[in-house]
């Protein structure tokens, strides 16, 4: 093979910046995996999973500085409210099971000290409102519990906040739901919005004290899915100092891939929450020929696209490796690198892949931090539940 010297300058700058990665669903793959059953030990993260996309030898390839996991719970699932506390209970007992590679990360100043010690931080994401079961009682539970993130709803509406593939049910954002953005500035918890409506998301917006992210969305203009980021939205992060996080996810990223899956599934349907993502899309090509492929290098226009209506201060990573279907280039946690070395490619400079990589993130999440500070020295935790806010 011959000497790629974008990649070893890209590897290079990731051994210098940590790379962070705002959004993996390993967990929600470890308590379905027909052995292991959630049983972290059992899953054995020390060795490759060729089948699956997310383990220890290959976050080292692919330079992983700080993850974010998600503890995902399906909004239409029986006991939502236990479902949450078991996944944040799985990634912690990942953190203990690999103490050797993971620092449990609960501050924006904890990603610079797992660097140090030669491991990687590892946060905890709520991904789901519906585990709140319309309480705002949980969220400091979750926060205890080391949760410094959560994306509001998934794939379906809730009772306060609208998703990005469903029906609106609240306006985007009722007065409970603005109860769940002030509660969670205060806790000094980042607000994700990546399932959010697009109207959710500018009511998000007018109504959080502290930078906001959308963990794992792209370009509406260069696809068309829901899920990703209008252009107006793009613009309002400049002054709300939060983050797009692209995303690797195939029908996020390619238009024909969307067009195709559209035809298959019905326009505007989420993805549904399989077991086997990849069997299911198997399924699909035998009944409708080969998928269009997306590709690392689309998502590399994705990046370009974010970076010039945003902001080079305003992208970050956001991959949601899942164990599905990934693009070409970018197959599993190893492959980080190629995707940096794509961008260097197409001319960022290493300043502005340092801001992509993490500063931006970190930069945001220091300022989550502080807000929350200011706010719990001003006002104690919100009470109530949905029925006590009236209009809701
Ligand atoms: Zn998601």
């Amino acid at each position: 093979m011959r000497h790629d010297k974008a990649l070893a300058q890209a590897s290079a700058l990731l051994q210098r910046v940590p790379l962070l990665d705002a959004h993996n669903d390993l967990p929600w793959v470890i308590r379905i995996d027909q052995q292991a059953r959630g049983d972290v030990v059992a899953y054995d993260l020390a060795r490759v999973h060729q089948q699956g996309d997310t383990d220890i030898p290959r976050l080292r390839e692919g330079l992983v500085g700080a993850q974010f996991w998600a503890a995902f719970q399906p909004t239409a699932a029986p006991h939502p409210a236990r479902t949450a506390l078991e996944q944040i209970d799985l990634i912690r007992r990942m953190e203990e099971a690999h103490a050797d590679v993971f620092l449990p990360a609960r501050r924006a100043s904890d990603v610079a000290k797992a660097r140090r010690a030669g491991k990687i931080a590892s946060f905890i994401a709520v991904e789901g409102g519906v585990g709140l079961e319309n309480s705002l009682s949980p969220l400091r539970i979750w926060h205890a519990a080391g949760a410094r993130l959560m994306t509001l709803c998934h794939n379906e509406s809730l009772d306060w906040v609208d998703s990005a593939t469903d029906a609106p049910r609240a306006g985007g954002l009722n007065a409970f739901g603005r109860a769940v953005v002030g509660e969670l500035n205060r806790l000094g918890i980042v607000v994700d919005c990546a399932h959010v409506s697009h109207e959710g998301q500018r009511r998000v917006l007018d109504a959080t004290a502290a930078p906001v992210v959308l963990s794992h969305s792209n370009a509406l203009a260069l696809c068309d899915h829901p899920r990703n980021a209008a252009d107006d939205v793009l613009k309002r992060l400049k002054d709300n100092g939060g983050l797009v996080m692209a995303t690797f996810v195939p029908g996020f990223i390619s238009q024909a891939l969307r067009d195709w899956l559209a035809r298959s599934r019905g326009r505007g349907a989420a993805a549904p929450v399989v077991a086997d993502p990849k069997a299911a899309l198997a399924e699909l090509e035998a009944q409708r020929g080969p998928a269009p492929r997306a590709t690392l290098e689309q998502l590399a226009d994705h990046i370009v696209y974010l970076v010039r209506i945003a902001g080079i201060d305003h992208v970050g990573i956001g991959s949601d490796f899942f164990g599905g279907a990934q693009p070409l280039g970018l197959e599993h946690v190893g492959r980080f690198p190629h995707l940096f070395a794509e961008l260097i490619r197409r001319g960022f400079s290493e300043v502005a892949l340092a801001k992509i990589a993490s500063r931006n993130f970190l930069r945001a999440m220091r300022e989550v931090e502080r807000v929350g500070e200011r706010l719990r020295r001003e006002r104690g935790p919100a009470l109530g539940r949905l029925e006590d806010y009236p209009g809701a």
